[in-house]
């Protein structure tokens, strides 16, 4: 029987959810179970084996959003967003680092095929259509901080470190990018500088297309997380490193351009926070209506079953947000801002007291590296730092909601 939320699905959203959850349920969860340990392998390269990008790849979701004339998944535009947390929410189920690791691929796919001129959208396109290991990455954050970007703190002296300057032909970037996703492992970089020392970030900072084997790019190391450690996070140089002039995405405006990635991105996010709730909750679910104690299933303990339906509740609250949230991106609705940032940074700290409980309903069992329950107690952590810290999604969501009195929060109020 269909519940509520099935209802409101459209066949094409109902077929890719079940095939993403056959994907998981056949190629994801079965390879965690029997092959934890890789998690904690130390050479990155060997994490997550090759086939299951291939099984990705096969069912369609490595490519999702890149336009259908170049071998892509296109998806209704009406519904995109919505089909984006849908199928975010199912990879995450399984594995949280392997969502993160497709994910960075749809939401630089929908900043390309908005910036980018026809030809390089051809050949970037067509290269992550042909290789199945091929990733893309979207480097803002570096170590000078990313609050200032997010809020933006828009005074020259808080511009990136990051600098690039225009030479005969092309343009010269040099500069440091961390705790980039997919940053150890892409074979394209988006690229955020500084191209106008004197400004605020607003009109001074530029993206740039930056292939891997450019010289003068360099991937120093893989950042190692408490978790969607399958992910493969990574920190980039580069020095002196040269990219012609085509491969300018945006000059200036950069950071409000990327307004087209942003949104899309904060209920990205929230899906992906919200499948490593479910699983929790799943697995939770399964244990106490199968284990002891006491003389009696856990299940039948009223704490317990106090503390299960607790997590079924903070689910359900976040999926309704996030229908609402991705709806008025979908629309482009005038609280869509708000919206997409209330339900990141709601999922963020709902998700983790879901993931908690989980962690405590299963006993010792709970902490457990070869059980896999801590694992997303881990996964859940990483939400509250990805795409902005808790402040600094809250002070987004105030200026949304009131932008004429709302603070800067950063430096001296205007
Ligand atoms: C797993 C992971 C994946 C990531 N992936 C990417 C990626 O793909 N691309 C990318 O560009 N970045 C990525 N990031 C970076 C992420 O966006 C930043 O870590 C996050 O925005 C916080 O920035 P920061 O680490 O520089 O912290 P900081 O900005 O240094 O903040 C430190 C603390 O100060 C607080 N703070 C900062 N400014 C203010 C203020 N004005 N008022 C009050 N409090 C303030 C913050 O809330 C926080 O608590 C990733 C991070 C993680 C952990």
């Amino acid at each position: 029987m269909m519940d509520s939320f099935d209802q409101a699905l459209t066949e094409e959203q109902r077929l890719m959810r079940q095939s993403c959850r056959s994907f998981v349920d056949q190629a994801v969860i079965p390879f965690l179970r029997e092959e934890w340990q890789r998690e904690w392998q130390m050479e990155p390269e060997g994490r997550l084996p090759e086939g299951i990008l291939k099984a990705a790849d096969e069912i369609g979701i490595r490519t999702l959003g890149v336009p259908a004339r170049y071998g892509g998944t296109e998806l209704d535009p009406e519904n995109e967003v919505r089909s984006f947390a849908l199928i975010a929410e199912e990879i995450a189920r399984g594995d949280s680092g392997l969502a993160d690791k497709l994910v960075q691929n749809w939401k630089v796919a929908v900043l390309l095929r908005n910036l980018a001129p026809e030809h390089l959208q051809e050949r970037w396109f067509t290269r992550l259509v042909e290789n199945p290991s091929f990733l893309f990455a979207h480097c803002l954050t570096e170590p000078k901080g990313a609050s200032d970007r997010w809020l933006p703190y828009n005074v020259p002296e808080a511009a990136m470190d990051t600098r690039a300057e225009h030479i005969d032909g092309g343009w010269r970037i040099n500069g440091r990018k961390h705790y980039i996703s997919n940053g150890y492992d892409a074979g394209l970089y988006v690229v955020y500088a500084n191209t106008r020392p004197g400004s605020g970030m607003l009109q001074g900072t530029s993206s740039f297309l930056v292939p891997r084997e450019t010289p003068g790019l360099e991937v120093v190391r893989c950042n190692e997380t408490i978790g969607c450690r399958f992910m493969n996070n990574g920190e980039i140089y580069f020095s002196d490193c040269v990219v012609p002039d085509d491969h300018l995405l945006s000059e200036g405006a950069a950071l409000s351009k990327a307004a087209v990635y942003f949104r899309p991105g904060k209920i990205i996010q929230a899906a992906k926070n919200l499948g490593v709730g479910v699983a929790a909750f799943e697995r939770t679910a399964e244990f106490v209506q199968t284990y002891e104690r006491g003389g009696k299933l856990l299940i039948k303990h009223q704490v317990v079953a106090s503390r299960l339906a607790d997590m079924a509740t903070r689910i359900a609250a976040i999926r309704s947000l996030l229908n609402q949230a991705a709806l008025a991106v979908d629309q482009r609705s005038g609280d869509a801002d708000a919206l997409c940032n209330m339900v990141k940074v709601h999922a963020s700290q709902e998700i983790l007291g879901v993931c908690q409980n989980a962690v405590e309903l299963h006993g010792g069992m709970g902490a457990m590296l070869d059980v896999g329950i801590e694992k997303l107690y881990r996964d859940a952590t990483i939400f509250l730092h990805m795409d902005a810290t808790v402040d600094i999604s809250h002070f987004k969501i105030i200026k949304a909601m009131f932008p004429e009195t709302a603070g800067a929060y950063a430096g001296p109020e205007a």
